[in-house]
């Protein structure tokens, strides 16, 4: 039995092998957590986005999708939070070579000097007993009085150089506190250095600090910035959607585990507005849509959970995670947030225009609440790819790898084979081809022998491989082979386009997914 490890080293080979995956600008020996999908893996992403999209836009009448643009103008940042909020300051040890978070290292040192005093307090507790009391002690004991003092002088400090952006003070703290690095047990730090996790770049030709742009690190800002525009246009009635797919980026920290963790990756989300008082409702229905959706694609209900995060962010009323049992364990893969109206009221704030809601129900003005669910296209990927892969043993022994993609996902529905490159079989294949490719992706092949090319196929996803022999030129019919069950049947070629199609048809999967 292979490790968790030697698993996923395997995946990773595999999506390589078979042009699922490659590593961004592998010739330069790569960009850190930067991958470009293949010709294979670019099929199985737009068939992941497509079963999204219409289980999301297509099949909800009340929600509309947009696509808005990377670039937004950069106030949108400052309303969202992620200027003040989405920032690390950072500092590493010069010996252990080991990155932390200045603010981090300051926080654990002040909580051991209140571990400090609290021993005080403990103690004196002990020694008075009932007559004991805690206020009067912690305001006139030496030892306590001289602690609080350092405490509150690091932290008034702390906030002073945070306010005022001077990261040299930081360091300094650090330094005058005595803190040592855990790993390497010295002193030996760098300067501290602000680390937004956005990118950003600059617009136009003069490169002044208010021509700085960023690129999205969440797409939902582009959804709330045109919630108006949406309703008015599209004449939507509350409880009403936005969806969108679109590239985000993160400087994150920490990037590895393949494509779970990427700089560059792609989000599908959904913002709901509903009538405030009613977010708990549609939380509780989105959390069970969302889980209807990824089980409709049959990678097994054992392998996805819920997990409800015990600390919220300062815009949610309520937030959980649908993780997934990657290779390296149970991992977040969707996100499904109460936003309450934290958004768009600090974009009507920041921008000054009333982006509220007349409901014709109620005869009242409101800022709507919001329910989002946000999924990594990405991540959905490697979700899917990761559970599909498998190493068989078959009857006589022999071993065959084969990648059980949803047939609604695989990049590609069918293979054609002639068996021999002779004897007219090949341009029969060639019109099979021409005829089923205006449905489905289709692909010929007539290298090596039979069995290889549907090993070949197996290892790709392919559902179906259609063999063309003599007797096809004889009878008009094949072979059609199941990438499962490998089980081959005699059919007509007439009969083809309605094999395929009852198997792979997205309308027979979603159907599934239906509330
Ligand atoms: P994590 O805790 O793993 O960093 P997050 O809570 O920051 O994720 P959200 O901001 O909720 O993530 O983003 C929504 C979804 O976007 C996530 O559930 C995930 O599927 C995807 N996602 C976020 N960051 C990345 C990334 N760096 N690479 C790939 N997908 C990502």
């Amino acid at each position: 039995m292979a490790n968790q490890e030697d698993i996923f080293k395997n995946i990773i080979s595999h999506s390589k092998e078979y042009g699922f995956i490659f590593q961004s600008s592998e010739i330069y020996d790569g960009l850190s957590a930067v991958y470009d999908y293949g010709q294979m893996g670019v099929e199985l992403k737009k068939n992941l986005r497509e079963y999204w999209w219409k289980a999301m836009v297509q099949m909800h009448e009340n929600i509309a999708g947009i696509d808005a643009a990377i670039f937004m103008h950069p106030t949108t940042w400052k309303a969202s939070g992620h200027i003040d909020a989405f920032n690390d300051p950072l500092i590493d040890n010069k010996d252990s070579k080991k990155r932390y978070r200045a603010d981090v290292l300051i926080e654990e040192h002040v909580a051991k000097i209140e571990a400090k005093i609290q021993k005080e307090v403990d103690k004196a507790k002990e020694r008075f007993g009932e007559s004991f009391n805690e206020e009067t002690f912690r305001d006139t004991n030496g030892r306590v009085l001289e602690n609080q003092a350092k405490i509150d002088s690091i932290l008034s400090r702390f906030k002073e150089a945070l306010e005022k952006n001077n990261l040299e003070e930081v360091r300094q703290i650090i330094i005058d506190c005595e803190i040592v690095c855990p790993v390497s047990g010295s002193k030996n730090w760098t300067e501290v250095r602000q680390f937004n996790l956005m990118f950003s770049t600059s617009m136009g030709a003069v490169s002044e600090e208010s021509n700085v742009i960023y690129l999205r690190p969440e797409t939902a800002q582009g959804i709330f910035v045109n919630f108006l525009n949406v309703q008015k246009s599209g004449r939507m009635k509350i409880p009403f959607g936005i969806a969108q797919t679109g590239k985000a980026f993160r400087n994150e920290i920490v990037a590895r585990q393949f494509i779970f963790r990427m700089r560059e990756f792609e989000q599908m989300e959904m913002q709901y507005f509903v009538r405030p008082g009613t977010e708990m409702e549609w939380y509780n229905y989105w959390k069970a849509a969302r889980m209807k959706w990824h089980n409709s694609l049959g990678l097994g209900a054992s392998n996805y959970r819920f997990h409800d995060h015990l600390k919220l962010a300062h815009y949610a009323n309520a937030a959980c995670d649908i993780e997934f049992n990657f290779p390296f364990g149970f991992k977040e893969l969707e996100g499904i947030h109460s936003r309450t109206d934290f958004d768009l009221k600090a974009h009507e704030k920041f921008s000054g225009k009333k982006l509220q809601y007349f409901d014709t129900e109620t005869n009242a003005n409101y800022t709507p609440y919001v329910v989002e669910t946000s999924v990594g296209l990405d991540r959905m990927f490697l979700a899917v790819f990761s559970n599909s892969l498998k190493e068989e043993t078959l009857e006589d022994g022999s071993t065959r790898i084969v990648l059980q993609l949803p047939s609604v996902l695989a990049p590609t529905k069918a293979a054609v084979f002639p068996l021999v490159k002779k004897d007219g079989l090949p341009e029969i294949a060639q019109q099979i081809i021409e005829d089923l490719k205006w449905d489905f992706n289709v692909a010929y092949d007539e290298k090596d022998a039979v069995g290889r090319r549907y090993r070949r196929q197996d290892a790709l996803g392919t559902p179906f491989c259609i063999t063309v022999d003599h007797q096809t030129a004889e009878d008009q019919t094949v072979t059609i082979r199941h990438r499962d069950s490998m089980k081959q049947d005699r059919v007509k070629i007439s009969e083809l386009k309605n094999i395929i199609e009852t198997e792979v048809s997205m309308k027979n999967w979603l159907l599934k997914a239906k509330n």
